[in-house]
């Protein structure tokens, strides 16, 4: 194991250092048979077709995966039955199959060492690999206590790993899905309504009549059934109104394209509320029965009237009437979207209690067209010991700050990992579980620092992503289509329950995450929570309690439950209680007040691009999941590099032609790795730039994401914290152009 001046001396030569480091490998086939079709592996039973569920994003749709005649799989294809996805799967789950094939997939166990006086990684065994974590995971446990491990994880891996930690005695585990994405709307939902939304969100968008997306970009953010969903409601006449300074694909099918300027979103939603309680357009019976604070927030939005909110948003105060009012006609069948990605200026819970309270305005929430009452399966757990109870938690490590923080805060975790006089409690250890913090953590500086300081850290991939190259240990984890997962229960109108199965045998020296926590649990002297030989056994178990068989679910893949939690839609005769303070939707929020912060959302004025710079706007491509899929051979086929959208008038200052290639430096000093191809078109605002997020990938193990493109993520280093929450606000970096190669200037 590499000391921690070692770590130091790699990481000084920053991400791409790393990167060097790795080019020495050479990659080992292992003993297994490469490619294996089911014929290679007994306990796999010969289907014709075997069922799953999507891993590519994580709406996991439920699908078949086939197999040609040789066996190998090759075809990938939507279960008819299954809500998410109604038998079509998009893009990025079709082209799924690819990961499975990619050549570059990591194959066997890695071990950090030094050679020569250069880091680089040795191929090791299953034994020894996880010999050394678990031998290093007790020493920290005995020197530091078990809570100085912590789990970073995305996807199914991170239920064996978040049992792994919690067995052990740790539960500082998090996801950047949380504080980089969609942290503030659970939090701005809960404080006005009493619930989350939770994912998938209960958005009836199937029989909506007005739906308002605000930056949130369905069709190329393509979470399935929701974009299925939209379709059929545009297809039946509803109203689209999309707020967004880029003429996105959403805004092409809109009625509505409102071009806001960026950051001033808040204005807009403040001057919605004017209209509708000014015009009398709100539901008054709704808001009279059902909510709390109205009165106050009558006189909180009273002079912040279109006109008012035009000198802010550019929008025309008639477009802000007209919108107002065509969400009032639909009424309450209408969606104010909260959105996905939502971590953009710091004051992101309250842009989303806008949203919510908006949407109590018009009555939406638990109304047919508007906000359904979600309700998913509960499984039970497989029989196991309490896990014991830890000394400190992440919620000790925030000393007082983001007291809404409902989940752990993945940004206070790196920071947590950094040594410091005087604190009281520091992470020694990491485990990485499907998530490439390189490109997904803004402020690079902090999670090197993290970095450098850990004495251990595992990552547990399928690729040999950014992050791999900072490991000590890497574990190569089997693609989604060569192991069993837990069983699907996300929530939807009525609980669904889908199987994923092995359609093949790992390949290579790939394990699933289960096995690999079960292993290093034995170790750990933990077997007691991992008391099965196989996750088949644990499916099994838990189907028998559901009252079906793994039999029955290999036939139909997924299976429809009745609710049991009561209707779809709110039941006006019943008296309802929110899960709130008052037992209201707290359109005056009871608990910001008693925290000390702003009970009705405020406007607060966000720091413009300086002379000559740009805002930098980051989003989705429909046949991409972010960096996940760059590598994909079937999805780079469709889409190889991203680009920098730019408007034709600010090409003409800068000289600038199609497909020119450039290099982006924001506010900072920071520039891309690599150049970028422009993109020239009047869909995005003169005073912004946009580019897909997941591209301009450092590793060289990367064959076909190697250099294409750049990393929006780099060039985040001014990032806004939400001080309610801990999200991490990263829309206020601009950036200039650069037309010569940067060189030596580069300071990335
Ligand atoms: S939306 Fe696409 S990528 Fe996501 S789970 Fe469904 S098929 Fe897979």
């Amino acid at each position: 194991m590499k000391t921690r001046r070692d770590f130091i001396k790699i990481s000084a030569l920053g991400i791409g250092g790393v990167t060097l480091a790795g080019t020495s490998l050479k990659w080992a086939w292992g003993s297994g048979a490469g490619d294996p079709g089911p014929e290679n592996v007994a306990d796999l039973p010969s289907l014709s077709r075997y069922p799953t569920y999507c891993e590519v994003c994580f709406w996991k749709c439920a699908g078949w995966v086939y197999h040609d005649e040789e066996g190998k799989i090759r075809k990938v294809i939507g279960n008819d039955a299954d809500p998410h996805c109604n038998g079509r799967l998009c893009p990025r789950g079709t082209g799924g199959v690819g990961m499975y094939h990619d050549p570059d997939r990591l194959k066997t166990p890695l071990i950090r060492i030094e050679e020569g006086g250069k880091q680089t990684f040795r191929e090791a065994s299953w034994e020894e690999a996880l010999d050394l974590v678990a031998g290093k995971m007790k020493q920290i446990r005995d020197k530091y206590g078990p809570e100085s491990m912590a789990l970073f994880n995305h996807g199914s891996s991170g239920t064996y790993f978040g049992n792994l930690l919690k067995a052990y005695g740790s539960v500082n585990i998090t996801a950047p899905s949380y504080a980089q994405c969609r942290g503030p709307r659970e939090v701005g939902f809960e404080l006005t309504f009493g619930s989350g939304l939770g994912s998938p969100e209960p958005t009836d968008i199937r029989d909506t009549r007005c739906l308002v997306l605000i930056g949130s970009h369905l069709g190329e953010n393509m979470h399935n059934g929701q974009v299925q969903e939209m379709s059929d409601a545009i297809d039946r006449g509803a109203t689209i109104i999309t707020v967004d300074p880029r003429f996105s694909t959403a805004a092409s099918k809109s009625k509505f394209w409102l071009p806001i300027k960026p950051s001033t979103d808040m204005a807009l939603l403040l001057a919605w509320m004017n209209v509708l309680i000014y015009e009398g357009l709100y539901d008054k019976d709704y808001v009279q029965r059902h909510t709390l604070g109205f009165e106050q927030l009558k006189s909180h939005v009273e002079k912040m009237t279109p006109e008012w909110a035009y000198g802010i948003t550019t929008i025309k105060p008639h477009i802000i009437r007209e919108t107002a009012r065509a969400m009032a006609n639909a009424a309450p069948s209408v969606i104010v979207h909260p959105g996905r990605h939502v971590t953009w200026y710091g004051d992101d819970t309250q842009r989303s209690r806008a949203i919510a309270i908006l949407n109590a305005l018009l009555g939406s929430w638990g109304r047919r067209g508007g906000f359904y009452f979600k309700e998913s399966l509960h499984i039970p757990d497989f029989p196991h010991p309490p896990f014991p109870k830890p000394a400190w938690t992440w919620k000790e490590t925030l000393n007082g700050k983001y007291p809404l923080a409902r989940l752990s805060v993945a940004n206070a975790i790196v920071d947590a990992s950094i040594p410091g006089e005087g604190k009281e409690h520091t992470i020694r250890g990491w485990i990485v579980s499907g998530t490439n913090l390189p490109m997904t953590m803004p402020q690079k500086d902090q999670l090197l620092k993290a970095m450098q300081a850990l004495e251990l850290l595992v990552v547990v991939d399928t690729m040999p992503m950014e992050i791999t190259g900072f490991a000590d240990v890497v574990l190569p984890e089997c693609t989604y289509f060569e192991r069993y997962d837990e069983l699907r229960d996300s929530p939807g109108r009525e609980p669904w329950l889908g199987l994923r199965m092995p359609a093949a045998r790992p390949a290579y020296e790939t394990k699933p995450a289960w096995w690999m926590a079960k292993q290093l649990g034995d170790r750990l002297g933990l077997s007691e929570y991992f008391n099965y030989n196989d996750y088949k056994e644990v499916i099994e178990w838990q189907l028998g309690q559901l009252g079906t068989s793994l039999e029955e679910m290999q036939k139909i893949g997924v299976k429809r439950f009745d609710r049991t939690e009561g209707s779809l839609y709110m039941d006006e005769s019943l008296p309802v209680e929110f899960n709130t303070n008052s037992g209201k939707i707290e359109l005056y929020s009871t608990e910001l007040a008693s925290l000390g912060f702003d009970p009705i959302p405020v406007y607060t004025p966000h720091p413009e691009p300086p002379q000559g710079f740009y805002r930098l706007i980051y989003g989705r491509a429909p046949m991409h999941t972010f960096s996940r899929t760059a590598n994909n051979p079937n999805l780079v086929d469709l889409m190889k590099e991203n680009s920098v959208w730019i408007h034709p008038s600010v090409a003409e200052i800068w000289g600038l032609k199609k497909d020119q290639y450039v290099w982006l430096k924001n506010q900072d000093g920071m520039v891309s790795y690599f150049p970028v191809k422009v993109r020239l078109t009047e869909r995005i605002r003169w005073d912004s730039v946009y580019m897909v997020h997941g591209f301009g990938h450092r590793d060289k193990k990367l064959s076909l994401a190697y250099g294409r493109g750049a990393n929006d993520s780099d060039l985040i280093t001014n990032v806004m914290v939400d001080p309610l929450m801990g999200g991490t606000g990263m829309r206020g970096n601009f950036v200039t152009i650069l037309t010569e190669d940067p060189g030596k200037e580069v300071k990335s």
